[in-house]
């Protein structure tokens, strides 16, 4: 999607902090970040939410978590951590390319605001 930046990201257009890379997926630290570590994990195709993905996404879907976890334990925060997307502008989506926060670091409340 030419105008999504985290397809510029992907493709390497625009710089990013990249902490976990494989073909499919990739790890970068968010720019604005709600905890000591708050890392995106990423699909490197585009799509647009988790609502948007389809059956045949079902194995890329799954190799994303476990980028999240491999990505967790790299950082060293494997054994607590919160990985949560937010699925449309009412949850707070506002990037329209499907992203996982990986939020680790700080005592995470339960339930999220
Ligand atoms: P969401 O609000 O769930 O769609 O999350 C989007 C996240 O992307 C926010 O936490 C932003 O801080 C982050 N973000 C937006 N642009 C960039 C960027 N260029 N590099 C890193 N993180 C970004």
């Amino acid at each position: 999607m030419a105008d999504c930046i985290f397809c510029k990201i992907a493709s390497g257009e625009v710089n990013a902090r990249i902490v976990y890379e494989d073909p499919e997926t990739l790890a970068f630290l968010d720019l604005n970040p709600q905890a000591p570590t708050h890392v995106l994990i990423i699909p490197r195709r585009h799509i647009g939410s988790l609502t948007a993905a389809a059956e045949a996404d079902a194995g890329l879907l799954g190799r994303l978590q476990l980028a999240a976890a491999r990505t967790a334990k790299q950082l060293g925060v494997e054994g607590a951590f919160r990985l949560v997307t937010n699925n449309g502008k009412g949850a707070g989506q506002s990037v329209d390319h499907l992203h996982y926060h990986l939020l680790a670091g700080r005592k995470l409340l339960w339930p999220p605001g």
